[in-house]
């Protein structure tokens, strides 16, 4: 296949690890015979320094023309003083609005290797294996009425409202079971249906979407069992469909279960072009070192491969590649061990590369 990416590095570690990720989609492309052109171009602060905007307008038709977008990670102190609506950071919303991407998907994976960095116990955390799948557009972030009044007898009142159409509901739910598809094909649908109406209605649209997927497994349940289950048994979820204040609190959840940060990675999706990221910032305390875990930004570059192109086995062989380095003992200092073999960036990307084939 033939596929153009937008390549936007960012600020901080973000200049390093993304060169990382390409060097493994360059070494796939040429594997499996696919022509990606790489088309790189500036965000967040490096694009406030050159041109006085966090998001340049070419940066924004140049994602729009792509196929896919690679995106490191933005901010840093140097841009701090600015004024919010110059921040580096606004770069994200612009992006995001711009492409209409309505879902985010956020995999919790725990690598056999790394089980003891996380908090949980190793029998709890062990194989599990969760996508949380997020509503990014809707819901009581955006829902109107919104905002503090003064009431006549003093005092204020602060107002936001949880409003979701069937549409919405049916276009996140559709990419929950599409997704379970290319995984364990069971979908848990978090609500709370028992007390809020918004609930009442996303229950019934995923319940009435499912039907066009009978090999997929759905149920239900409530915020709070989910918040709690997701401690004491986590490996009882695959695919976790949330809303967008659910999916918010749930997915860092899920994220602190697997120990780092610099491991995991995400995709946001839209109606056409999806963008791929790590999770973690742009790490300003140790950037220019070559110390920054790559692994994130390489493994979203692997759901880059699955979700934008339908690059399955491709995908695959990436995240194969980084279970074998792992396996290998090399690690980057956060993720550092008794008797591992300590490697910067360029190395771990490198022991990745090696693996590949
Ligand atoms: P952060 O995620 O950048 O860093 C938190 C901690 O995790 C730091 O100790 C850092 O060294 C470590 N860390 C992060 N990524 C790592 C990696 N790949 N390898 C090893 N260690 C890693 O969060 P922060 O410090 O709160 O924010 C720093 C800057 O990043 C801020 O300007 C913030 O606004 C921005 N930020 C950007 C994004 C994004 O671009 N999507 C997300 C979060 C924060």
């Amino acid at each position: 296949m033939e596929a153009k990416i937008a390549v936007l590095a960012g600020d901080g570690v973000g200049r390093e690890i993304v060169p990382e990720a390409v060097k493994i989609l360059k070494a796939i492309g040429h594997q499996y015979h696919h022509s990606f052109e790489f088309v790189a171009a500036d965000i967040g602060g490096h694009a406030i320094d050159k041109v006085g905007v966090p998001l340049p307008s070419e940066t924004l038709s140049l994602a729009k023309q792509s196929d896919a977008v690679l995106l490191g990670a933005v901010g840093g102190p140097r841009w701090e003083g600015l004024d919010y609506s110059m921040r580096p950071e606004r770069a994200l919303l612009g992006i995001r609005e711009a492409l209409g991407l309505y879902a985010n998907l956020r995999p919790a994976k725990v690598y056999s290797n790394l089980v003891d960095a996380s908090t949980l116990k190793r029998e709890v955390i062990e194989g599990i294996d969760i996508l949380v799948i997020r509503e990014l557009t809707g819901g009581i972030y955006f829902g109107k009425p919104k905002g503090i009044e003064q009431l006549p007898g003093g005092g204020e009142r602060g107002v936001n409202t949880e409003v979701y159409t069937t549409e919405e509901v049916r276009r996140i739910a559709k990419v929950a079971f599409e997704a379970a598809r290319k995984r364990r094909k069971k979908v848990t649908s978090v609500d709370k249906a028992n007390v809020l109406e918004s609930s009442e209605l996303w229950r019934k649209v995923v319940i009435d979407v499912h039907k066009g997927y009978p090999d997929v497994e759905l149920g239900h349940i409530y915020v709070d069992n989910a918040a709690m289950q997701l401690v004491r048994n986590p490996r009882q979820f695959d695919v976790l469909l949330c809303n967008n204040m659910f999916g918010d609190i749930l997915s860092d959840e899920a994220a602190m279960l697997t120990g780092s940060i610099g491991m995991l990675p995400s995709a946001s999706v839209g109606a056409k072009i999806g963008l791929f990221e790590p999770i973690h910032g742009s790490a300003p305390d140790i950037a220019g070192k070559n110390i920054a875990n790559p692994i994130a930004t390489i493994a979203s570059a692997a759901m880059m491969l699955a979700y934008a192109f339908q690059l399955d086995k491709e995908a695959e062989a990436i995240e194969q590649a980084i279970i074998k380095t792992l396996d290998m003992g090399y690690r980057t200092k956060d993720i550092q061990s008794p008797g591992a073999r300590i490697v910067g960036t360029v190395e771990m990307g490198d022991a990745i590369l090696r693996n590949l084939s």
